[in-house]
C-alpha cells in the first residue's frame, strides 16, 4: 500500500527476527553492565507482557521497595501517628527530600531545594520570583521548542504582567544553543527559561556557558530539569544557577502525579517573594496570624499543604541513585544511548527513518527521538504488543532509556519490533 513512499526506495524483506548478532551483542553489554542488578528491583521488570519498557523518561517504573514504604505508611504513619504525624516528621519532609534531591542529582548544598507543587505550578513561582528580582526589565526569553507547559506558563505570566516574549530558536532535533541565546538577551531581558534536557531530542544545554551569557547580560535563569534530574548529573551550585525545577515522576520514580521540587540559589532567597501567599510557607504557620510574614530560606516557596504520599517513592529511587552514583548512571546512559543510536541505523537506516537526537553521546539525556511518517500509525499496536515508547509530533518516536531499570536486551527487543512492524507497513 505504502511501497515506494520511501524515497522511492522499496525496502527488502529482512528476517530481523532471526538477526542473533545484535541480541547477542546486547545480552555481553548487559553481561558487563555493572549497574546491570539495579535492574532486578524495579517492579514488573520480569513482566513477560511488558517486552521493552521505553519510557521511563515520562513515567517511571517503581521500585518493588516502594511497596513496602508506602503500606508501612499508612499502616504506622497515617494510620498509626494520625495528625501528630505533622509536627513528628511530615511538615519537615518538602525540605529534607529536597536536599537529598539537591545533594544526590543536582550538586546543590543544603536549604536549597524544595519539594511542592507540579512543575507547571512550581514554575509559574519560581519565574515570577526571579520576575520581582529584576522588576525594571520588560522580556522574558524562553526557546520556541520548549516543553508547551513551559512557553504556556511564561505566555500567561507575560500577558498578565505587561511583559514581552522573545523567543530562542534552535532545530528541532537540538535544543538551545549559547549562539542561539546571545541573539536574544539585551538589557531588557529580565528572566531566560530553558530546559537543560530537550523534552523531544534529548540535547542537553551548556548549562555553564548559558549561565554565565545570562548573567552578563544582567538577567536571571531558570533551568527546567525534568528530563535532566536523575539521568544527567548538573552542578547548579558550581555553575552559578538562579533558579531550578523539576518533575520527579521520571527518573526520579516518585510515581504518577509526585510533586515536583524546586531550587532558588542561596544568595536570591533573603528577597525572594512568591506570587502563591499561603500559610505552610508563613514564618509562623499555626500561630494564625493577621498578615503574611514569609518563612526564611527555601520554604517560603511553600504554599499549602506538602504532598507527603506523593513524596514516598521517589525517597526509594534516590536511596537507589545514592548507591549507583549518578556518574555511574549517566555512564550507563551514553552507553544505552549509543548503543540505541547504532542500532537503529542498522536495523531501520534504509527504510528512511532518522535520528532527531544528537549524534554526539557528551550533547545527548537519556532518551533518543527516531522519525518516520509511518510512526504515528503505529503506536497503538506496540503498545498492545508490550513495547512501550512513546509518540511525540511530528513524526517521532521517543525512546526513553531509564538506565537504572532499562537493560541492552530490552532496548534491542524495542528497537526490533519497532523495525519489523515498520518493515511489514512498507512492505503491505
Ligand atoms: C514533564 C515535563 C513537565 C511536566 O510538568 P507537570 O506540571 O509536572 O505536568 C514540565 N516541563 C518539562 C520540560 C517536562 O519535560
Amino acid at each position: 500500500m505504502r511501497r515506494g513512499e520511501n524515497n522511492g526506495v522499496v525496502p527488502t524483506y529482512t528476517d530481523l527476527m532471526n538477526d542473533d548478532s545484535r541480541l547477542a551483542a546486547a545480552r555481553r553489554l548487559d553481561a558487563e553492565d555493572p549497574l546491570a542488578p539495579y535492574r532486578l528491583l524495579f517492579e514488573g521488570h520480569d513482566d513477560d507482557a511488558i517486552t521493552a519498557y521505553l519510557d521511563g523518561n515520562s513515567l517511571g517504573r517503581p521500585l518493588s521497595a516502594t511497596i513496602g514504604r508506602l503500606t508501612a505508611f499508612v499502616r504506622d504513619q497515617w494510620g498509626g501517628r494520625l495528625i501528630r504525624g505533622w509536627d513528628e516528621d511530615w511538615l519537615q519532609l518538602p525540605q529534607q527530600v529536597g536536599d537529598r534531591i539537591g545533594r544526590i542529582t543536582l550538586g546543590a548544598g543544603p536549604g536549597q531545594c524544595v519539594v511542592a507543587d507540579s512543575t507547571s505550578v512550581l514554575l509559574y513561582k519560581v519565574i515570577r520570583a526571579a520576575l520581582a528580582l529584576r522588576p525594571e526589565r520588560s522580556e522574558i526569553v524562553i526557546e520556541r521548542d520548549n516543553f508547551p507547559t513551559d512557553r504556556f506558563i511564561v505566555e500567561g505570566i507575560a500577558a498578565d504582567r505587561g511583559l514581552s516574549v522573545r523567543w530562542v530558536e534552535a532545530d528541532h532535533d537540538a535544543g538551545p544553543t549559547p549562539e542561539g541565546v546571545s541573539r536574544v538577551l539585551s538589557r531588557d531581558t529580565a528572566v531566560v527559561v530553558l530546559s537543560h534536557v530537550a523534552y523531544r531530542s534529548a540535547h542537553i544545554a551548556d548549562m555553564e556557558a548559558i549561565t554565565r551569557q545570562v548573567h552578563d547580560a544582567g538577567a536571571l535563569i531558570v533551568w527546567d530539569l525534568s528530563h535532566s534530574v536523575g539521568s544527567v548529573p548538573v552542578h547548579l551550585d558550581a555553575c552559578g544557577a538562579d533558579f531550578a525545577v523539576g518533575c520527579s515522576y521520571k527518573y526520579l520514580n516518585g510515581g504518577p502525579g509526585a510533586p515536583a521540587w524546586a531550587y532558588v540559589a542561596q544568595r536570591h532567597q533573603t528577597d525572594l517573594s512568591q506570587p502563591i501567599q499561603g500559610w505552610l510557607g508563613s514564618a509562623d504557620p499555626f500561630g494564625m496570624g493577621s498578615g503574611y510574614q514569609p518563612a526564611e530560606g527555601i520554604r517560603r516557596m511553600v504554599s499549602g499543604t506538602p504532598p507527603i504520599l506523593g513524596m514516598l517513592a521517589l525517597q526509594d529511587m534516590l536511596d537507589v541513585l545514592e548507591d549507583a552514583g549518578m556518574d555511574a548512571v549517566r555512564a550507563k546512559s551514553v552507553r544505552l544511548t549509543s548503543f540505541a543510536v547504532d542500532t537503529v541505523e542498522e536495523l531501520m537506516g534504509s527504510y528512511g527513518v532518522t535520528i532527531a537526537s544528537p549524534r554526539d553521546p557528551d550533547q545527548r539525556g537519556s532518551h533518543l527521538t527516531i522519525d518516520h511518517p509511518e510512526f504515528r500509525t503505529m503506536l497503538s499496536d506496540l503498545w498492545n504488543d508490550g513495547v512501550i515508547p512513546d509518540f511525540r509530533n511530528p513524526d517521532g518516536l521517543r525512546l526513553g532509556l531509564s538506565p537504572l531499570s532499562t537493560s541492552f536486551e530490552e532496548t534491542f527487543i524495542g528497537i526490533r519490533a519497532i523495525a519489523e512492524k515498520l518493515q511489514a507497513n512498507l512492505l503491505d
